[in-house]
């Protein structure tokens, strides 16, 4: 019993911001400072016999998001949504985004990554990298980022890609499924998330431009080159290296798991912009809400979903990951993602409570 006792105290105190937290945070930050800016993981990984600290990297992020999607698939056992999406965003997790490279390293073949996509993957995109592909992997990264991206999203919602294939948003929904309730829902976090995600996006936009200009005239204009080089290696540090671990995974225990996806990945702010042209959307039986609150307590990208529940009306908003969260834990049944063939006319309410 006093075993018990302490296991959920331990348990409480790591999903609610105690002192654990607070440590495993301090942890997780070491880890991503250690593992971006000294060369500790680079030996480790020797030492053990791996080619890399990346390869050591991808071991580790993959038996996180396996150990994280079996706890999901039994908490989550009754709902198909949920058992589907888990199962396939640990398959390609464990096999895209591990296996498959590294088999490729194995038998000399260029690197590739056939689970990522440009603007979150620029060097699979921008003509200094891509061109030494073999043709095959060229034409698999143009028609996916300027094709089936954007087709998708249009078609299901960025959900396909930020709660079924990707990475950073497998890890938030199997291993940091227990920390989602921790994302902030003051309107202070959604005016920075609607600025900040789309200055990173415009930023990422740029740094695409200059690198097809530095690849075309770089020779002619050694100055645009050289600035160029530069402006990638800040975006690398600040963005990917900063934003997207140090920030984003670092502090799940205390901020929640989607501060990289729901504040700073150009990806996620694309495919909002689509998604919001798109059929994907929430639908709210009308007149069944009471108001209980779980499905805003319990979205990882901070959306009132109360709100629009209360004013039974259906909605698409650009940061919603399509986890299907808010529909799960519903107790009456409200919610329902869908894909509609037509957008319903706003309501009056939603004047109000319509966000991005
Ligand atoms: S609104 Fe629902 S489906 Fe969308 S991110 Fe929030 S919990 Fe997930
Ligand atoms: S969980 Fe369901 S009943 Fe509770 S506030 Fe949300 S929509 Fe309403």
């Amino acid at each position: 019993m006093v075993r018990q006792g302490k296991a959920a105290w331990l348990a409480h105190d790591l999903t609610h911001r105690g002192v654990t937290a607070w440590l495993l945070t301090g942890l997780l930050v070491a880890f991503y400072l250690l593992l971006y800016s000294t060369e500790v993981f680079a030996r480790a990984a020797r030492a053990i016999g791996l080619d890399s600290r990346w390869t050591l990297y991808g071991i580790l992020y993959s038996l996180a998001i396996l150990a994280g999607g079996v706890y999901v698939l039994r908490k989550y056992r009754h709902n198909r949504y949920q058992v589907v999406r888990t199962a396939v965003v640990m398959f390609v997790q464990v096999v895209f985004a591990f296996l498959v490279p590294e088999i490729l390293k194995f038998f000399h073949q260029p690197e590739y990554y056939f689970s990522y996509f440009w603007p979150l993957k620029l060097d699979d995109f921008v003509p200094g990298t891509i061109f030494r592909l073999p043709l095959a992997y060229v034409l698999y990264s143009f028609i996916g980022s300027l094709l089936l991206v954007p087709l998708l999203g249009t078609l299901v919602g960025k959900r396909w890609y930020c709660s079924w294939v990707c990475g950073c948003g497998g890890l938030a929904n199997t291993a940091g499924d227990p920390l989602r309730h921790l994302t902030s829902k003051s309107s202070a976090a959604w005016k920075f998330e609607k600025v900040s995600i789309h200055v990173v996006l415009a930023i990422c936009l740029l740094l695409t431009a200059l690198l097809f200009l530095a690849w075309g005239w770089g020779a002619r204009a050694p100055e645009l080159a050289r600035f160029t080089h530069a402006f990638e290696t800040a975006y690398a540090f600040l963005v990917v290296a900063m934003l997207s671990g140090v920030v984003g995974a670092g502090l799940y225990p205390v901020g929640g798991t989607r501060i990289w996806c729901r504040n700073f990945c150009p990806m996620a702010a694309l495919l909002g912009l689509v998604q919001k042209a798109g059929r994907f959307r929430i639908a709210v039986k009308r007149n069944m809400c009471i108001s209980c609150g779980l499905c805003s307590k319990y979205c990882e990208m901070g959306i009132d979903v109360r709100a629009y529940a209360q004013a039974n009306s259906s909605f698409t908003r650009a940061a919603c990951v399509g986890c299907g969260l808010c529909a799960e834990v519903c107790p009456r049944g409200v919610l329902r993602l869908e894909n509609a063939r037509s957008r319903p006319a706003p309501e009056p309410a939603l004047v109000r409570i319509s966000t991005v």
